[in-house]
C-alpha cells in the first residue's frame, strides 16, 4: 500500500492512506540512508511511502520503501549541532503568516524566510492576518507592503481568523496542495488552523492516540487534512526555515528582483554594497528595488544570519 507520513515520533510513523484516509501506525524495516544528507531521521512528515499491514497486529504496518523527495526542509538539531533533521518533505508551498501589530513581523524576518524558501525552491504566499485590528492607516500600509512583495513575485493576501475576512481565499489557496504553515509565534497560526481544518479536535485526537504513546512529540511536525488531497503542515515551535548555507557572493541570486540584474554590475563578484557601477544599487536608487528588501539583503550579508 502507499501512503503519506502525517506524523513521526522517531520510532513510529503515522501513515495515512490517501484513498480511505485510514491511519496506520508503522515502523521502518531495515536501514534507510539519506544519500548525501547528514540527518538524524530517515523519514519525515510528507514522505510518500510503501508499507504493508501485518495481520497479526491490527492497525500496525511496516514501511519498506520511501519515494524520492521533490523537496524537503531541514533543521539543525537543538541538542547536537552537527546533527540535523528533516522537518517536512514534498511541500507544494509555504504560507508565511505575518501581522503588522500584536506582534509586528519585521521585514528582516520575512525576507530571511523568502530567501531560504528560494533556496529550497518552495513557493511562498504571505498571509497578513489580524486585519480586524488594522485602522485605515495600517490598512493602507499593509496594502503597500502587499504590493511591494507582489511586484517582487510573492503573492499575498489579507485575512482575519477572528472576523473571517479572507478565509475563503486562504482556503482556495490550499486546495489540492500540501502547504507548510509558518510564522512567528502569536501571529495566529493555531487560530487559522482551527478555522481551516474541519473537525480538528477529532483529527488531532486520532493522531495523538496513535503516536503519543509515551513519547514526547510536541515539537514534531504534523500533517493535517483539510479535506482529501488538501493538507496543512503545522510545525510547532519552528518559526523559520533553517539551514541553508548561502555564500555571501550568492545571496543576491535568492532575491528575485536582483537576480536579473546581476550580470550588469561592473564586477562579476560584486556584493552590491560599496562597489562602483553596481546595477543593484542603481535600481535601488531609482526605486525599482524596494528599499526594505535591499536593507534586508545588506543585513543578511553583514550579519551572516542567513545561515541559521
Ligand atoms: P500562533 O502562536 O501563531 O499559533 O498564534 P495563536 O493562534 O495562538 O494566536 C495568538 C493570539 O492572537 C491569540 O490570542 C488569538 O486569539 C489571536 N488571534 C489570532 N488570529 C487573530 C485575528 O485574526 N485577529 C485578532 N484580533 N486576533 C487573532
Ligand atoms: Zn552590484
Amino acid at each position: 500500500m502507499t501512503g503519506i507520513v502525517v506524523k513521526s515520533t522517531g520510532s513510529w510513523y503515522l501513515v495515512r492512506e490517501p484513498g480511505t484516509g485510514q491511519l496506520h501506525r508503522c515502523r521502518l524495516r531495515g536501514k534507510f540512508k539519506n544519500k548525501g544528507l547528514k540527518v538524524s531521521n530517515p523519514l519525515a512528515v510528507g514522505d510518500q511511502v510503501e508499507f504493508t499491514v501485518e495481520e497479526q497486529t491490527e492497525g500496525a504496518g511496516v514501511i519498506h520503501h520511501i519515494e524520492p523527495r521533490r523537496n524537503y526542509i531541514i533543521r539543525r538539531s537543538v541538542h547536537k549541532a552537527e546533527h540535523a533533521h528533516i522537518v517536512a518533505a514534498n511541500l507544494d508551498q509555504a504560507l508565511l503568516v505575518v501581522t503588522l501589530v500584536s506582534p509586528a513581523t519585521s521585514f528582516g524576518f520575512i525576507d530571511r524566510f523568502l530567501v531560504t524558501a528560494e533556496a529550497y525552491s518552495i513557493p511562498v504566499t504571505l498571509i497578513f492576518n489580524k486585519t480586524d485590528l488594522y485602522d485605515a492607516d495600517l490598512s493602507d500600509y499593509q496594502d503597500q507592503i502587499l504590493k511591494m512583495y507582489q511586484r517582487t513575485g510573492y503573492p499575498g493576501l489579507r485575512c482575519s481568523a477572528h472576523s473571517g475576512e479572507g478565509i475563503a481565499e486562504v482556503d482556495a489557496l490550499l486546495d489540492g496542495k500540501v502547504s507548510l504553515l509558518s510564522g512567528h509565534s502569536g501571529v495566529g497560526k493555531s487560530t487559522l488552523i482551527n478555522v481551516l481544518v474541519p473537525d480538528l479536535d477529532i483529527k488531532t485526537a486520532e493522531i495523538s492516540e496513535f503516536s503519543d504513546k509515551g513519547v514526547h512529540t510536541t515539537t514534531f511536525a504534523e500533517m493535517l487534512e483539510v479535506r482529501p488531497g488538501t493538507y496543512l503542515i503545522d510545525t510547532p515551535g519552528i518559526k523559520e526555515l533553517g539551514l541553508v548555507d548561502i555564500p555571501p557572493d550568492q545571496l543576491a541570486h535568492f532575491f528575485p528582483e536582483m537576480r536579473a540584474l546581476l550580470n550588469q554590475c561592473r564586477y562579476h563578484n560584486c556584493q552590491h554594497v560599496h562597489e562602483p557601477d553596481c546595477a543593484v544599487r542603481e535600481a535601488v536608487e531609482k526605486g525599482k528595488i524596494a528599499l526594505p528588501r535591499y536593507d534586508s539583503y545588506v543585513s543578511m550579508l553583514t550579519n551572516d544570519d542567513n545561515r541559521h
